[in-house]
């Protein structure tokens, strides 16, 4: 890789991603966020990007002001977010930015020829057949970033000619409520939610793990990246949070890719491959780890992943529908206006109210965005 334009830098994988540009030595050519300007203004310092933008026009005003005294030039808004992934120099354009805002970069990014590390699954989820066609027009590569994603391209790099795929198998860490019944999830709260047992993280992210959501936006992405049925995509919690995925062929051997969570090795992966390179990644140790334990899914007191399921097979734009409402939603109830227990509901009664259409455009799912917004909202005052 010759330099790196990096969406969502101030973010948990954000962060780790400039670790890892740090480690390997990576040029950063620009860098984009959100709102927060003393951590850009900070990473403008250390790594000198051609671009920085941020997402609030206001913020990037004062973050011109501050980093004058460089070289960097400040962009703002959507447009400006968009062009450090797309105009800035960077061959390979991580994409780190937190939900459906990081569809249009990458939509952008592909456009421009970029390679894509991905982190940000909801642009596939919600634009599924329009990254994955741009891409295969531009014969541009997506990289997954996701731990779960990275562990199965990893594994299938080990495919046979025929490739003899049967299943996929995502690991899913169960969240802190695992083992909770849907009467004991009626009362828990922001902070007992946000207690994720393995990684830390973003807050919504680390919400979507509470609900299995997540495990549900990464079932409809590992549909994208790796050309699959919904059938074919099964799910196994696994506590400790070593074996990140697994792949079955169709003689029923199964490889897994196994390591500490730390999210600078998928991350590290996506940017050097198709090399490896050291890392300062700990040593896994299995007799240190002593025990790895699996269990299936409990859908009754987490229904979310059905819910993301059964947006799949519906497919057209319902895939949208359930990730927009499950995203504001999901901020509800960070904000204290819903329980725990009403977000899959307020899912599954907004996405039943859109008018679906397999031929989508952007603007389509950009919609269906902002109705998924509205209608969760009027749910609330129900
Ligand atoms: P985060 O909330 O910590 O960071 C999000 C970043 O996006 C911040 O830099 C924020 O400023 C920026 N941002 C938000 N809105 C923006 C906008 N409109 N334009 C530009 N920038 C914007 O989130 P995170 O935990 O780092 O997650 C980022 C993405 O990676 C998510 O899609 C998440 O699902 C995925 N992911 C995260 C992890 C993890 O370990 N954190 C693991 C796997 C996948
Ligand atoms: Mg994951």
């Amino acid at each position: 890789m010759k330099g790196l334009n990096l969406l969502g830098s101030t973010g948990s994988i954000g962060v780790q991603s400039l670790d890892v540009a740090r480690t390997c030595g990576f040029r950063v050519e620009s860098l984009a966020a959100g709102s927060d300007v003393a951590a850009l203004e900070a990473q403008i310092r250390e790594f000198r990007p051609a671009y920085a933008a941020l997402f609030n026009e206001e913020a990037a005003a004062d973050l011109k002001v501050r980093v004058a005294d460089t070289s960097t030039r400040v962009l703002a808004g959507a447009d400006g977010v968009a062009f450090c992934g797309a105009g800035a120099d960077g061959d390979v354009t991580l994409n780190a930015i937190v939900g459906i805002a990081g569809l249009r970069p990458t939509l952008e990014a592909i456009g421009a020829g970029k390679t894509i590390a991905l982190a940000n699954k909801e642009s596939l989820v919600t634009g599924g057949r329009l990254v994955t066609e741009a891409a295969a027009r531009r014969r541009v590569k997506i990289l997954p970033v996701d731990s779960e994603h990275s562990a199965i391209f990893q594994c299938l790099l080990a495919s046979p000619p025929n490739r003899a795929l049967k299943r996929l198998i995502l690991t899913a860490s169960g969240g802190p409520f695992f083992g909770k019944t849907r009467r004991d999830l009626e009362n828990v709260t922001l902070s007992d939610a946000l207690k994720h047992p393995s990684w830390s993280m973003g807050q919504k992210i680390t919400i979507d793990s509470a609900t299995m959501f997540n495990k549900g936006l990464e079932i409809i992405e590992a549909y994208w990246l790796f050309d699959v049925a919904e059938e074919q995509i099964d799910v196994v919690v696994h506590r400790e949070s070593i074996v990140h995925s697994l792949i079955e062929f169709t003689d029923n051997s199964v490889l897994a890719q196994l390591g500490h969570p730390d999210m600078r090795l998928p991350i590290q992966f996506a940017l050097t491959y198709p090399e490896r390179r050291p890392s300062p990644e700990k040593q896994l140790d299995l007799g240190e780890v002593g025990k790895l334990t699996f269990f299936p899914p409990d859908n009754e007191a987490f229904p979310c992943m059905e819910i993301c399921r059964a947006a799949l097979r519906e497919g057209g734009l319902m895939p949208a529908a359930v990730n927009c409402a499950n995203e504001e939603a999901n901020l509800l109830f960070r904000q204290g206006k819903i329980r725990f227990i009403d977000i899959p509901d307020f899912i599954r009664r907004a996405s039943s109210s859109i008018e679906n259409k397999a031929d989508y455009t952007p603007d389509d799912v950009f919609a269906v965005d902002a109705l998924m917004r509205r209608r969760v909202r009027e749910l609330v005052k129900e």
